[in-house]
């Protein structure tokens, strides 16, 4: 089959490898659409923490079963259209005797740790499939993924009806933040980014942006909030300057989270934290039945809040290398989609 091999960092190559062999728990797939994520370029750059090569990239996976394990007698049927979570948990380490699955100390995520997407096939346990509804385009259905982590970040920071939000970073995980904010009750949510079409998109989709080159968060918090700060604070851009500036954003016992993972240090004032008395909140992928509320989320509100929008650009697998060349350099307007047919 083809696949989009990363041979080393920053070096994608289009190869024909063997198709999958599933073990007896696995079900194999024939992958329909596969969506580039922020992480895969952490990977492809070098910069994620535990990623080696070579590797099939991608954990965001529409596709059909082509074969199911033998016995299988569950709901799920071959040419049927499925999405997959791609946590893999060990259920036995010290995190997940406490239930935390998300963060196992040995989890591995299909498409980083073992092959995923990028390819005409991949293999997933039967147990990992999310079902969706038959008249739920495929466009739409391959933000599955990211949804699925909105319903985690909106859990992990308790985001209460009326609270204040600032987002840094409009791409698609700043935009599924503010989505979810504005579905779970905030007052305000404002999305601070600085591309022009990126604004216009969130703006397309019922969002209060503003272009902090042009204007103050400081000056914009003090107007949304009287300036005490907001409720909430999300960093979706991974920038340093917009990282370090959330202390001064968030209110005095206000939460704030950073979406990134990447690898590099820079300093950070945690006295403003102390200060403040500022919750600083970790996020990380999503439980089963997160994701499953993530894809309902998505099939109940997609048409009403035009999320289709935010699949931007879909190009052929063989252009695979031009699709993460566009994500690291932040040439791409919102989600990329791979088509593995072409
Ligand atoms: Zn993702
Ligand atoms: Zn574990």
């Amino acid at each position: 089959m083809k696949a989009a091999v990363l041979k080393s960092w920053l070096n994608v190559e289009l190869e024909d490898i063997p198709v999958p062999v599933p073990n007896e728990n696995e079900a194999l797939i024939k992958v329909k659409l596969a969506g580039v994520c922020g992480s895969d370029i952490n990977v492809y750059r070098g910069g994620h923490m535990t990623a080696t090569v070579p590797r099939v990239l991608c954990h965001e996976i529409l596709g059909t079963i082509e074969t199911l394990p033998a016995g299988y007698d569950g709901p799920f049927h071959v040419g049927q259209r499925v999405l997959m979570n791609p946590v893999t948990s060990c259920g036995e380490c010290a995190a997940c005797k406490r239930g935390l699955y998300n963060v196992c100390e040995n989890l591995k995520l299909h498409g980083i740790h073992n092959d995923g997407g990028f390819a005409e096939y991949t293999k997933i346990n039967v147990e990992r499939l999310v079902a969706i509804d038959d008249d739920f385009p495929d466009e739409v259905a391959i933000l599955g993924e990211p949804f699925a982590n909105g319903v985690h970040v909106m859990h992990r920071t308790d985001l209460q009806p009326g609270d204040t939000v600032y987002i840094s970073g409009g791409a698609t995980v700043g935009l599924y933040i503010a989505i979810f904010a504005k579905a779970y009750g905030a007052s305000r949510v404002i999305v601070s980014e600085i591309n022009e079409p990126r604004r216009q998109l969130a703006a397309s989709l019922g969002l209060e942006t503003i272009n902090p080159l042009e204007t103050d968060p400081m000056d914009k918090m003090r107007e949304v909030t009287g300036g005490g700060g907001y409720d909430v604070v999300y960093d979706a851009s991974g920038a340093e300057v917009c990282v370090l500036q959330m202390t001064d954003l968030c209110r005095c016992g206000g939460k704030m989270m950073s979406l990134s993972h990447s690898g590099s240090p820079f300093k950070f004032m945690l006295g403003k934290v102390s200060f403040k008395e500022i919750t600083v909140i970790g996020n990380r992928l999503y439980s089963q039945e997160e994701f499953e509320a993530g894809v309902r989320f998505l099939e109940d509100n997609w048409k009403e809040m035009h999320l289709d929008r935010m699949v931007t650009d879909r190009l052929g697998l063989s252009e695979i290398k031009t699709a993460l060349d566009m994500m690291l350099t932040g040439k791409n307007l919102c989600k990329i989609i791979i088509d593995p047919t072409k």
